[in-house]
């Protein structure tokens, strides 16, 4: 963090933070003291610094259910004979049938500015714990319906940023490594579920290989992470289309 801002006599120490914004850190790690619990803390920590409201849920900790079925309804079923989850899930949210912990995620999101997902990369994607939150909390009529969605979801109003932790490095994840560009694993997310939603999405986080890097540089990649969040509020978001990651 910088060493040069007083922090005597201003109500906002960060003059160039957003005091009162609220921020969701939704983070899946199962250990506090691994690289993904650092970036969260250092999250949690810079952003408190500028005032804002920094709420964390903790899925592994919360034992967050990542499956999506009947439970999930706390009132009858619009259709018994056969079961359709998204078509349930739907009608469910507008009749105020969704179980409790579905509820108090959608409160979250609903009261958040921006929502930062924090995980390990698996399998090119989210941890399915953070899998299921998304299954299950950005339902239809609560995210997006038809043809509110992408640039009409009902998120729109919200920025989202995906920060993550990789096992292979830079060089593996460049448009002529084995894995191919890191873009294309970030096509699923930042596309194809939260612009879906309305999201306006901002620059990732990657944090390539923590497992295989020096001590002094795994320090360095916490501190960067805080220091790019000291002027969040100042980024533009992507122009999430298909030309931003592929072209
Ligand atoms: C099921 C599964 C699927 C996977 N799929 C993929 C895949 O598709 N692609 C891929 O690239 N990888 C994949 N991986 C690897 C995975 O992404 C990495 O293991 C993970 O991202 C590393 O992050 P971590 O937080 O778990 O690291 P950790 O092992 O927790 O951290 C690395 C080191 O950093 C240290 N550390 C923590 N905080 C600090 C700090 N503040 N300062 C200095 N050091 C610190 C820790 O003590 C530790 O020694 C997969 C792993 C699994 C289990």
């Amino acid at each position: 963090m910088s060493g040069t801002v007083s922090l005597v006599g201003t109500e906002d120490p960060r003059p160039w933070g957003r005091a009162g914004k609220r921020v969701l850190i939704v983070y899946a790690h199962q250990e506090p003291k691994s690289m993904n619990g650092s970036l969260k803390d250092a999250a949690v920590t810079e952003l408190s610094i500028q005032g804002c409201q920094v709420t964390v849920s903790d899925l592994y900790a919360m034992n967050f259910e990542p499956r999506a079925t009947k439970k999930d309804f706390a009132g009858p079923l619009n259709n018994s004979d056969f079961f359709n989850y998204g078509v349930e899930a739907h009608s469910a949210y507008k009749k105020g049938f969704l179980s409790s912990d579905v509820i108090e995620e959608q409160k979250k999101v609903q009261e958040a500015d921006l929502i930062i997902f924090q995980f390990p990369l698996y399998w090119f994607s989210v941890p399915a714990i953070m899998k299921g939150w998304m299954d299950r909390v950005l339902c239809q009529g609560f995210a997006f319906d038809f043809p509110e969605c992408f640039d009409r979801g009902f998120l729109q109003n919200k920025l989202a940023l995906i920060s993550f932790t990789t096992g292979g490095d830079a060089e593996l994840y460049s448009k002529t490594g084995l894995s191919g560009d890191i873009k294309y694993v970030l096509w699923p997310l930042q596309h194809g579920v939260l612009h879906f939603c309305g999201f306006k999405v901002l620059a990732p986080q990657v944090t390539f290989a923590p497992e295989y890097s020096s001590e002094d540089k795994r320090k360095e990649m916490v501190e960067s992470w805080a220091r790019r969040l000291e002027t969040i509020w100042k980024e533009k978001p992507i122009n999430c289309t298909p030309s931003w990651y592929f072209e």
